[in-house]
């Protein structure tokens, strides 16, 4: 590995750089960008634009309908659009339910989702975790049973996320009591307009509605809709989960907030001085910086590992994983208070909230305290720290 700067790289940053300043509306740019995903009608406007480009699936091989970009070219792409400001993706569409339709679903299947998630038309949410299985998530009971050409599922989902504006779900079931937890498990898609599902919001600490319990009540659902054989649910999951190890710091994010910081330190007063002038600010933004600058060499270490199908890339993305959120926690909680009284002005819903006044620094404090209250859940979706920190023991010490 080395890294030396990579002039095909440069040139490709280039070529998004200016796709975005083309094809990016000025009025989808204007909104706040962090952790949440986009309004809905945000999100499938520029679904359509980068699906029209070609760029539909940044994530995914070429043979798939794809870009077929590298690693690294994924993480360039991700960080112009969030500089730019450009609404989110289908994260959960485009990074995990994606690679699963195109490694185990039928050509039947296929053809029924994958042009729905290229046009932005059908979002989906993930129905995995349940009260009592989250990180233990084969121990889940929600219940499928087979009548005929259809299962008859009932039980409870919790934290899902955008399940609220969502057109399908995927599951994981347990249609198998009798054998080894992890063998009883099957992988569902679910259209959540099927009777009996019931979606009621959790309001989070940073004061929006992103999570919800998801409750299935005799929902009958074709056995069409299963991804591979019954029983292969924990095979996929485990597929699933082990993708993108690159992107687990959430790199892009990092580096946004920099940028917002750097404007807060120029912009924002301590008395007559702009904050970078006092020592204890700069020497913990320098800090903050160095840190941030550690973490992109690491991952252009792991994108080079999963590039090359390294075993070793699945405990270097925990890491990752680990000194990502912890930093996205100290610099938004930084921010928070380097923006002085305005930090403590947490919008109702960042989406579309505005003050009847400009704040000062507008731009950065917009959505900030909400954004600094979100990412206190960084170290827990996702993988929590702690169970991270099991598989970086567990390669250390070859458990
Ligand atoms: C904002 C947010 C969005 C989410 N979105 C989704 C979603 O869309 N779909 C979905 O299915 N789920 C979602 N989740 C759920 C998420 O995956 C779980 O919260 C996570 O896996 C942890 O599970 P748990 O909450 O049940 O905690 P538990 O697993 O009960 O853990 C409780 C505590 O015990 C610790 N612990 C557990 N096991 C171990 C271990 N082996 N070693 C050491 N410590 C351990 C944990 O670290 C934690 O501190 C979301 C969660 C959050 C916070």
């Amino acid at each position: 590995m080395d890294f030396q700067p990579d002039a095909g790289l440069d040139a490709f940053r280039e070529e998004v750089r200016a796709f975005l300043r083309e094809h990016l509306p000025r009025d989808l740019a204007g909104k706040p960008v962090g952790s949440v995903r986009s309004m809905r009608a945000d999100l499938v406007r520029w679904q359509k634009i980068l699906n029209r480009h070609g760029w539909g699936a940044p994530y995914w091989a070429q043979k798939n309908g794809g870009t077929g970009w590298t690693v690294m070219q994924r993480l360039v792409f991700d960080e112009a659009c969030i500089a730019a400001g450009a609404p989110t993706q289908d994260g959960f569409a485009q990074k995990l339910l994606g690679p699963v339709l195109n490694e185990f679903a039928s050509p039947q299947q296929q053809a029924e989702h994958v042009p729905f998630i290229l046009n932005g038309e059908r979002l989906w949410c993930q129905g995995f975790s349940e009260p009592g299985s989250g990180s233990d998530l084969a121990s889940l009971r929600t219940r499928a049973q087979r009548e005929g050409d259809h299962y008859v599922v009932n039980g409870q989902k919790i934290w899902t996320s955008y399940a609220h504006e969502s057109d399908w779900i995927f599951l994981l079931v347990r249609t198998d009591t009798e054998v080894k937890k992890q063998a009883g498990i099957s992988f569902l898609l679910v259209d959540m307009n099927t009777p009996g599902i019931t979606v009621r919001p959790i309001r989070s600490i940073d004061d929006c509605h992103h999570l919800n319990e998801t409750f299935f009540d005799n929902v009958r659902v074709p056995v069409a809709n299963r991804i591979g054989a019954e029983g292969d649910g924990w095979k996929i999951t485990k597929f699933l989960l082990n993708n993108e190890h690159a992107s687990a710091a959430d790199l892009p994010i990092l580096r946004r907030y920099l940028m917002q910081l750097r404007t807060l330190a120029t912009t924002q007063r301590a008395g007559a001085s702009p904050l970078i002038a006092q020592p204890a600010f700069a020497l913990r933004f320098a800090r903050l910086e160095a840190e941030v600058s550690a973490v992109a060499m690491m991952v252009e270490r792991v994108a080079a590992m999963e590039q090359d199908h390294s075993p070793a890339a699945h405990a270097m993305g925990s890491m990752l994983k680990v000194r990502g959120t912890e930093l996205q926690q100290r610099i938004s909680e930084f921010m928070v208070e380097a923006l002085g009284d305005y930090g403590a002005v947490a919008y109702p819903e960042p989406h579309d909230a505005c003050l009847d006044a400009p704040l000062p620094c507008e731009d950065v404090a917009r959505g900030m305290a909400n954004e600094m209250f979100f990412r206190r859940a960084s170290t827990i979706y996702g993988g929590t720290s702690e169970v991270q920190r099991g598989i970086i023991a567990r390669m250390l010490f070859q458990l």
